[in-house]
């Protein structure tokens, strides 16, 4: 049986003395005493300063490392043979850099994420550069705890939380791509995995659907839920670690937004592309009869509802350009069978595809 790795320690927290203090009864709990903490400038040099000046004569060994380049090279190069924790404080390329950096030094890691873009916050996987413009997925370390400052994640930008629900809501697509990958190429599916995966997508699909039925707005339900988006988040890596693989988060809608970055270098944020992304593979499998038609139109509620891209326009592209895109998806991960398998991709099929569901054209031709 494989070994699977829970995060021992949650806390949503309300200001930087809670996070500093949370984080030193963590690691003097588990005997930590070479801290090397792995940041950006701004926006976190505050929390980073606070924690800093609070971790000073609490430990043995400091320092603090400041992530220019999120890349597999820098994480190489990085001088961490005398620390045994890595401490992450920003965005999903801080803590990607933190979780990977942990991974291959073997030691436990800790996350401090300022902003809550994608799933990476509490998840075994760090995506860094490789080389130019080309992006890699790798293997990492769950991170030991994750201290949660809400009080920053609030005031972060309404895309970036946006970004991290697209993200979330995926899940749903990639679990249908694992259904379909243990049907028709004979993969084993991990149950367990894809129940958490599929419940914390819910928790955050159902409540939207509550906010629109009771005409709330967007702003409202972020505001309101901010706590449940974070949990689901975790729950999501978690999902991750019990697979052993990012297979429960990520199937087509996640092909489609890696052929986005390597034609078109990204348009938008991780979440906000693979959401797209989710939104052709949804209207995919409604036209083939794998799913009910009224879950694609539950869906194109809850994207208008959240501004995330109905349209080429929205998401910055043209029919050429998604052609392309959507021919290149399945070799962006050649091994990750998905419903792009189960389409003829010609040139002739995907422009029928992308007039039915942005254009005029009532059904397509299967
Ligand atoms: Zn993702």
């Amino acid at each position: 049986m494989s070994k699977i790795n829970i995060p021992q320690r949650l806390k949503m927290l309300r200001s930087n003395d809670e996070v500093a203090c949370e984080l030193i009864s963590f690691i003097q709990e588990q005997n930590l005493s070479s801290v090397a903490l792995v940041t950006t400038g701004t926006p976190n040099h505050l929390i980073t300063n606070d924690i800093e000046v609070a971790l000073f004569d609490k430990v043995q060994k400091l320092k603090t490392f400041q992530v220019i380049n999120a890349s597999i090279a820098y994480v190489n190069q990085l001088p961490l043979t005398d620390f045994n924790v890595v401490v992450g404080i920003g965005g999903g390329k801080v803590i990607d850099t933190a979780k990977y950096a942990a991974h291959i030094n073997n030691i436990p890691c800790i996350s401090i994420p300022t902003a809550i873009s994608n799933d990476g916050i509490c998840s075994p996987v760090a995506v860094l550069k490789e080389k130019h413009n080309s992006y890699k997925s790798l293997g990492a370390s769950i991170p030991a705890a994750l201290f949660v400052p809400l009080h920053i994640i609030e005031s972060s930008d309404e895309e970036s939380i946006i970004s991290g629900i697209g993200d979330l809501l995926s899940n749903l697509s990639a679990i249908e791509d694992c259904k379909l990958a243990a049907v028709e190429n004979g993969e084993f599916i991990d149950d367990y995995a894809v129940m958490v995966s599929k419940q914390a997508a819910l928790s955050v699909y159902s409540e939207i659907q509550n906010y629109i039925l009771q005409r709330k707005t967007k702003s409202q339900f972020i505001k309101e839920n901010l706590e449940t988006i974070v949990e689901s988040l975790a729950l999501s890596g978690v999902a991750m670690e019990i697979a052993g693989t990012s297979r429960p988060a990520s199937g087509a809608e996640h092909l489609i937004s890696h052929a986005i970055d390597e034609l078109f270098g990204g348009l938008k944020p991780h979440g906000i592309q693979v959401a797209f992304g989710m939104f052709i593979t949804t209207f995919l499998r409604a036209e083939l009869g794998l799913i009910e038609k009224k879950y694609f139109e539950e869906l194109r509620a809850i994207f208008r509802f959240l501004g995330l891209p109905v349209r080429l326009s929205e998401i910055g592209l043209t029919e050429n350009q998604l052609v392309q895109i959507l021919q290149h998806a399945p070799n962006t991960r050649p091994n990750r069978y998905s419903i792009l398998n189960k389409i003829n991709l010609s040139h002739e099929f995907i422009k029928e595809l992308i007039s039915t569901l942005f254009g005029q054209k009532t059904t397509i031709t299967v």
